[in-house]
């Protein structure tokens, strides 16, 4: 019986060191999986070279020659990894009908591939590979990321906590992801939009098997503003919330002044300058907040994501 083929689609930039530790761990994965009779032994290993400037490109084409497990696809300049990995999703797609993302460093578990696969045969469309917990991480990077998706949560975007760029994805998942066609892509919250049966693997991450995160501070900092601003109008309610708080503590202030005004306590001039200071403020803010809120819409709109995603149908 012809099984389903898995695709292991990997973003690679500036990964050298880490590749050739990469390639034979994820072919004796894909072995077992196959032996296992989970997937089929056309099953492939898909790495995407995101423009890297070192050999990553020389040593993918050297492993496709050498391992009939292993193919790639070279991107003409650097995207970043997020574009990185829905290039190589929708080159996977057209072959694939399970794939299967993960990080070129292998922080992540591939041993739990195997559940992930199993999920997908018990009917589940994404399986998401859960970190239990972040020791091999820095002080600063856990907090930083647990901060991020509270406010994530906060601005009402769903994303799964603890959960990277590490997870499998079937044939008709990955053809609704990408139907969101927005530029500014962040996956982790795009991915829960797509709807479909979800469930998830836990695993404990470990460290950078050779060479260096990619993603400095100012890039994880991009990645956090860009998520928060492609998925949520709320910062700009925010200054019309502002707008109408500085209008009521104006009125506030009001009749502070009047009372102070007609006790004779005051400067001459001190009453209209500071009444008008909060309520100009206020004004201004709701008109910004106001102009925000079409803006807001226009942003949804331009974006042009699908209205919905169909997950079965009965039409006889
Ligand atoms: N990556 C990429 N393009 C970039 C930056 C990173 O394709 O511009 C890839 C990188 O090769 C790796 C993955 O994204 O496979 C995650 O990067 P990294 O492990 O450095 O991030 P960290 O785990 O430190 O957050
Ligand atoms: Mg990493």
């Amino acid at each position: 019986m012809k099984q389903d083929i898995l695709y292991i689609v990997v973003p690679c930039y500036n990964e050298q060191e880490v590749l050739p530790i990469t390639t034979p761990k994820l072919i004796e994965q894909l072995n077992a999986l196959v032996e296992a009779q989970l997937i089929d032994k056309e099953s492939r290993i898909l790495y995407v070279n995101d423009g890297s400037i070192d050999d990553t490109w020389q040593l993918i084409e050297q492993y496709t020659q050498q391992h009939p497990q292993v193919c790639g696809v070279k991107l003409a300049g650097n995207v970043g990894h997020q574009n990185a990995l829905l290039a190589g999703l929708e080159a996977a797609s057209e072959r694939a009908d399970i794939t299967i993302s993960i990080d070129a460093d292998l922080q992540d578990d591939v041993a739990v591939m195997r559940d992930m696969v199993q999920k997908y045969h018990e009917g589940c469309d994404i399986v998401y590979g859960v970190r239990r917990e972040r020791k091999t991480d820095t002080w600063f990077k856990r907090n930083s990321a647990l901060a991020f998706y509270k406010l994530m949560r906060r601005l009402g975007v769903k994303s799964v906590y603890n959960h990277a760029d590490y997870r499998l994805m079937s044939r008709r998942a990955v053809k609704q992801l990408l139907n969101y066609r927005e530029r500014n892509l962040f996956l982790r919250g795009i991915v829960p939009l797509v709807g479909y049966r979800t469930d998830s693997v836990f695993y404990d991450r470990s460290e950078r098997l050779a060479g260096e995160s990619k993603y400095p501070l100012s890039k994880m900092i991009n990645f956090a503003v860009n998520g928060i601003t492609s998925f949520s109008i709320k910062p700009v309610r925010m200054v019309l919330t502002l707008g109408i708080i500085f209008t009521l503590i104006a009125l506030g202030i009001l009749v502070y002044v009047l009372i102070a005004y007609f006790s004779g306590r005051t400067v001459s001039g001190w009453a209209s300058l500071i009444l008008s200071l909060w309520f100009i403020g206020g004004c201004v803010l709701i008109g910004l907040g106001i102009v925000g809120e079409y803006i807001g819409k226009i942003y949804i709109e331009v974006k042009d994501r699908p209205r919905y995603n169909i997950e079965k149908e009965i039409i006889q």
